[in-house]
């Protein structure tokens, strides 16, 4: 079941004490609108009603879809707790066999933000799979960098859907606002076919992150092989 706590947190603006929901927990099917929330990044903003300045307050949170089979562990700040408890996790997965058989076919990931896991959220619930597209990011960025100068850094390129039908990535930078780039499926459904079985074998069991350094090194390898 989900786990939601009130909590009390100083507003940066006005320093006016606010209430906040904090969710350690989410379910899929019965916290729906928890699901629309992310899907909207809005999960984590906060609303100050003092001073109508709004933030991000990102926590530890588990979101777990029951029904389409997947688990991400949002953590925005990895200390040794909670790698210890990410440990404790993969090893009774390893090792309890009626967990594995209860849980067959679960993808377990950890993000580190709200845009990371509603990014997530979106491509599993699109029926897709993060690996390719996190490969096929690779692919995309000296092609952006080709188009906005080689120079200016890239902070985030979050897969999502084009008004008009379609995919996008929506590349984002410092001092400079957003860009799209439309994204052709076909060459997702080319790298799913080439790279499956090196990703397949270098997908941990467990919870893990599958971002641009995972999909770095598979490509890499591929490359040598
Ligand atoms: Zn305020």
């Amino acid at each position: 079941m989900a786990e939601v706590k009130t909590q009390k947190i100083t507003c940066p603006q006005c320093k006016r004490e606010l209430d906040i929901n904090v969710w350690s927990k989410v379910e899929l099917p019965y916290d729906a609108p928890q699901r629309e929330q992310v899907l909207r990044n809005t999960f984590f903003k906060v609303g100050c009603e003092n001073c109508k300045a709004t933030f991000t307050i990102a926590y530890n949170c588990k979101y777990n879809d029951m029904e389409r089979k997947y688990l991400l562990w949002v953590v925005p700040a990895m200390d040794d707790k909670t790698r210890k408890e990410i440990e404790v996790y993969n090893q009774r997965l390893s090792m309890d066999n009626s967990l594995r058989l209860a849980q067959g076919g679960y993808r377990y990931r950890i993000v580190r933000n709200d845009n990371e896991l509603r990014e997530k959220v979106f491509i599993f619930d699109e029926g897709l799979d993060d690996r390719y597209i996190e490969t096929l990011k690779i692919v995309y960025v000296p092609l952006i960098k080709n188009k906005v100068g080689k120079d200016i850094p890239i902070t985030g390129i979050y897969f999502d859907k084009k008004a008009s039908g379609g995919y996008q990535f929506v590349v984002t930078f410092v001092n400079k606002p957003p860009m799209c780039a439309d994204v052709n499926m076909e060459i997702y459904q080319d790298m799913m076919q080439k790279l499956k079985s090196i990703a397949e074998r270098n997908t941990p069991d467990g919870l893990c992150r599958i971002d641009a350094d995972w999909a770095l090194a598979i490509m890499m390898h591929q490359v040598e092989a």
